[in-house]
Formats: C-alpha cells, sequence, structure tokens
C-alpha cells in the first residue's frame, strides 16, 4: 500500500511537484501519464525515496519512505536510463542486488534461474549488454529489479527507446509479469495507449499537479478537470 500525503517538490523557483496526494492498493498497476516536465520522474523518484520531498511525506506499508533505509524498502526501479553495467554478463547484472545483500551463492544461482525463465532469457546468461538487443537490454533490467523479490517496482518510461512493435509485446509481457507476481507497479509513460492497455488505474499530472486518479474508463468517459478532458484523447 502506497500512501503520498501532500508531496510538493521545487527546484529553485519552479514547482515540480505541487500538494500531491494519492493512494495506491497492493497489486495495482498504476500508469502514470501527462505532459513532458509534468513531473512524472520527480514524482517518481520521491516514491522510491531517491529524492526527499520539500513537505509532505510518502508512506509505504506504514512506514515513511526516508525513515527505511535503502536496501529495506522493497522497492525495485526500471528507467529508461538506468543502464546495465556494461562490464557485467547478464548473470551478474541480475544478481546484482543480491550480491550487494551478500546472499549465499546457491540462494543466488536459484534465484537467477528463476528470474531467466520468467523473463525469457534463459541461454543470455554469459552475454554482456551490448551483446543483447534493446528490448532484451529492458528485460534484464527488469530481472535485476525483480531479484531481491520487491513488493512495488517503479518503472519509468522503460520501453520508451524500443521500437513499436517490440514495445507492445513488452508491455503485454509486462502485465503478465506483474498478474503473476502480485506486486504492485507505478508505470510512467508517455503513451496513452500503453496507459490504457497495461493500467488498472490512471494517475495524470500536469505542471506538478494530480489532475485525476481512476480507472481508464473513468478518466476517458468522466474527466475530470478542463485538462484532462484536452489531453485525453489527444494523440501523443
Ligand atoms: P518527461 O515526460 O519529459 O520525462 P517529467 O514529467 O518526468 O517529464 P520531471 O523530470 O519530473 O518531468 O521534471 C519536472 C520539472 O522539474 C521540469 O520542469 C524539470 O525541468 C524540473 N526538474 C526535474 N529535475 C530537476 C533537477 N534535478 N533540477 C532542476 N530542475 C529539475
Ligand atoms: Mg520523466
Amino acid at each position: 500500500h502506497i500512501e503520498v500525503r501532500d508531496v510538493s517538490k521545487t527546484f529553485g523557483t519552479h514547482k515540480a511537484v505541487a500538494d500531491v496526494s494519492f493512494s495506491v492498493g497492493r497489486g495495482k498497476l498504476i500508469g502514470l501519464l501527462g505532459p513532458s516536465g509534468g513531473g512524472k520522474s520527480t514524482l517518481l523518484r520521491m516514491l522510491a525515496g531517491l529524492e526527499s520531498p520539500d513537505s509532505g511525506d510518502v508512506f509505504i506499508n506504514g512506514k515513511r519512505v526516508n525513515d527505511v533505509p535503502p536496501q529495506e524498502r522493497g522497492i525495485g526501479f526500471v528507467f529508461q536510463h538506468y543502464a546495465l553495467f556494461k562490464h557485467m554478463n547478464v548473470f551478474d547484472n541480475i544478481a546484482f542486488g543480491l550480491t550487494i545483500r551478500k546472499t549465499d551463492k546457491k540462494e543466488i544461482a536459484a534465484r537467477v534461474d528463476e528470474l531467466l525463465d520468467l523473463t525469457g532469457l534463459r541461454g543470455f546468461e554469459r552475454r554482456y549488454p551490448h551483446q543483447l538487443s534493446g528490448g532484451q537490454r529492458q528485460r534484464v533490467a527488469f530481472a535485476r529489479a525483480l531479484a531481491p523479490r520487491p513488493e512495488l517496482l517503479l518503472l519509468d518510461e522503460p520501453f520508451a527507446a524500443i521500437d513499436a512493435k517490440v514495445r507492445k509485446e513488452l508491455r503485454t509481457w509486462l502485465k503478465q509479469l506483474i498478474a503473476t507476481l502480485g506486486i504492485t507497479s507505478i508505470f510512467v509513460t508517455h503513451d496513452q495507449d500503453e496507459a490504457v492497455e497495461v493500467a488498472d488505474e490512471m494517475l495524470i499530472v500536469q505542471q506538478g499537479r494530480l489532475e485525476q486518479q481512476g480507472t481508464p474508463l473513468s478518466v476517458y468517459t468522466a474527466p475530470e478537470t478542463a485538462f484532462v478532458a484536452g489531453f485525453i484523447g489527444q494523440s501523443t
């Protein structure tokens, strides 16, 4: 369960996130949508505890995220530019979060094995990132994020750099993956079709403000603000 209360963040004189509050139930896949510069990535970084809000709080399962040590937060991320470790093969990339937690070697091997199946990467474990396609690299990034069994997976345009066809396959795969694992996920995207297809609920932000939270159907059929009415259905 995620609870965001009156969170704000200002850079210089620019309010990137302004008094945002919402909550998300366990197991939901949430699409975070809005125009460029609207504050999506900043909001996501605060959810992850990578950035502290100037005011307000983020609670994950009742605990303030910034009060919990990073490795105990139970949060995994996949970012568009959160590159893989170039000098590590697929196995070591996936194992990274377990290695730094000093997990037992046998346990690491077993977990990586599971993740290779889950992400369809079996046979690729000895390859290096430069020997993979963009879609395969992002699946490695997912496997790496999932290895420590996070309860919350934060995704910042994970497929933005991937061509349309593979992107479509990946989003279907992602929806199934999240459902199989039963974890909560927040997914930033520019792409409305992507949000509608995968999201249980949408969060629409603009100029740092949360304009609407609701199911894709409710957002389309009952926009709550003039901004949402104009934004939704517009091609991007
Ligand atoms: P995009 O869709 O283009 O990724 P976004 O919705 O993720 O945009 P953010 O990256 O959260 O938007 O940025 C929100 C605003 O805050 C922008 O005006 C941006 O320039 C500003 N901003 C973000 N990070 C910083 C920073 N570290 N220093 C200064 N300004 C920042
Ligand atoms: Mg962004």
